[in-house]
């Protein structure tokens, strides 16, 4: 997996302070600008603090995500809030489709070969498809959600933080989950204070997933240190 923090809005934290200034000041906006405020770090926590999370949305970030599987595309395109570009298997030829393999079939040989055996069958069969006349968006069909794609995505800092608490939790499925990590990891190197509490609601208080809870808030938060 790759991911690369491809461009986000300038100074993403004197933006959002910036707006959230006006919201609060009678004064023009160039003269708001020049002038000093408050510190932008107390005022930001401020309005994460109070609910006032639409002036989040001025700070936008696009990622560039490269090998990954379909599997977690689907599950990254259900957060709304957001633009995508994926690689198209309409238009993009698979023949020599790369996979990615879970980590639990990975170290279980027998379930090893079983699971490269399956995705030679289903290389040789989209192979004769093509072969045959059939269209690319038709072969597709019998194309596994395992198959390796890239996708350009871009979320404002309201929607990373909602995201990221979602999809940095361990109710996660693994693979988004380190999707979710890494964007952390790279939004937090330009907009440390936005970002500074962002991941899975655990790292603030109690765990709300009740009885689906993983129980391990502890070991979460040591996991998160880095990002603090
Ligand atoms: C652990 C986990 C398990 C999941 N399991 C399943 C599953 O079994 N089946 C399944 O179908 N999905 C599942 N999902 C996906 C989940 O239901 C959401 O579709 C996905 O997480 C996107 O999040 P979202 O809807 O909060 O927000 P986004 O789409 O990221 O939107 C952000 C916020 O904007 C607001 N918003 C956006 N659109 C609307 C709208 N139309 N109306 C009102 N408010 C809106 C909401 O406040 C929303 O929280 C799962 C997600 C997780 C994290």
């Amino acid at each position: 997996m790759e991911i690369e923090l491809l461009a986000y809005t300038p100074h993403p934290e004197g933006v959002v302070y910036n707006a959230a200034r006006l919201c609060y000041s009678s004064k023009g906006i160039r003269e708001l600008i020049r002038e000093e405020g408050a510190s932008p770090k107390r005022l930001i926590e401020q309005i994460k603090a109070s609910g006032h999370h639409s002036v989040l949305e001025h700070a936008s970030f696009t990622f560039g995500v490269e090998g990954i599987s379909r599997v977690t595309t689907h599950q990254l395109v259900r957060h709304r809030v957001a633009s995508y570009s994926q690689k198209s298997q309409r238009y993009v030829a698979e023949r020599d489709f790369q996979y990615i393999t879970p980590p639990s079939i990975e170290k279980k040989e027998e379930a090893c070969v079983i699971f490269h055996k399956v995705m030679e069958v289903c290389r040789d069969a989209y192979h004769q498809l093509l072969e045959i006349g059939i269209s690319k968006e038709d072969a597709r069909y019998l194309l596994p959600s395992c198959c390796e794609t890239k996708i350009i995505v871009t979320m404002n800092a309201r929607e990373l933080l909602h995201f990221f608490s979602l999809r940095c939790c361990r109710r996660a499925q693994w693979e988004i989950r380190n999707v979710a990590k890494e964007m952390l990891f790279l939004c937090r190197r330009v907009a440390p204070v936005i970002f500074y509490d962002a991941g899975p609601p655990c790292l603030k208080g109690p765990c709300p997933e009740g009885p689906f809870s993983c129980g391990q808030t502890e070991e979460v938060r040591e996991e998160f240190s880095w990002s603090r």
